[in-house]
């Protein structure tokens, strides 16, 4: 009787094995089908989501050194330098910097900006062998970066977001193609016939 109940536990323990072994297998076989999404960076980079948080581009024209920026920032790092003229009775932008090494790209200074004189920009490769480089002052600030679309060195891909439904993919689809969900223009363009 001894036998037989260990004969019948061993079956069970080697049916539940078997089952196990057939569900890993059929996530390996799953992913056999797939291809590699891996991106040859810097030869292919994917195009940043539209909200993406990059290095910060600054117009000097816009800025009117209210320092709203420093007192959003939760390290008070933009750096303003001005001077108050007398004559205009208005304050003097000399020089903006913001140091990069330091920034956590939480966009505060941007969102809070009353003048619009800052914004995020699509920049995320920013790699220096000194950290000194980081700090950007407002020549510096004002490049605009090449975007990935326009930028003929580099092939854009689509992330994984932006790719239609059920795509997994995105090295055969065009970065011209639809992307999966409505852009913001289309929802307010929506919005506007609904009133
Ligand atoms: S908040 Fe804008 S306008 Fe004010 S100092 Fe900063 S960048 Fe200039
Ligand atoms: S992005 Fe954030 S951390 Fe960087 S300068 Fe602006 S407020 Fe400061």
């Amino acid at each position: 009787m001894k036998f037989l109940n260990k004969v019948g536990e061993y079956t069970k323990e080697a049916v539940q094995a078997a089952k196990y072994i057939g569900q890993g297998m059929s996530v390996t076989f799953d992913h056999m089908r797939r291809r590699p999404i891996t991106v040859q960076y810097p030869y292919e980079k994917l195009i940043p989501s539209e909200r993406f948080r990059g290095r910060i581009h600054f117009e000097f024209d816009k800025c009117i050194s209210c320092e709203v920026c420093v007192r959003v920032c939760p390290i008070n790092l933009p750096v303003v330098d001005w001077k108050f003229n007398s004559e205009i009775k208005k304050k003097e932008l000399k020089s903006y910097s913001i140091d990069f090494g330091v920034c956590i790209f939480c966009g505060n200074c941007v969102e809070y900006c009353p003048t619009n004189a800052l914004s995020m920009t699509e920049e995320y490769d920013l790699s220096t062998f000194d950290r000194h480089e980081l700090n950007f002052d407002s020549v510096a600030l004002g490049r605009m970066p090449t975007k990935v679309t326009d930028d003929p060195l580099v092939t854009p891909i689509r992330e994984l977001a932006y790719l239609p439904k059920g795509v997994i993919e995105g090295h055969e689809v065009p970065h011209t193609a639809k992307r999966a969900g409505l852009r913001p223009e289309e929802i307010a363009e929506a919005a506007s016939e609904q009133k």
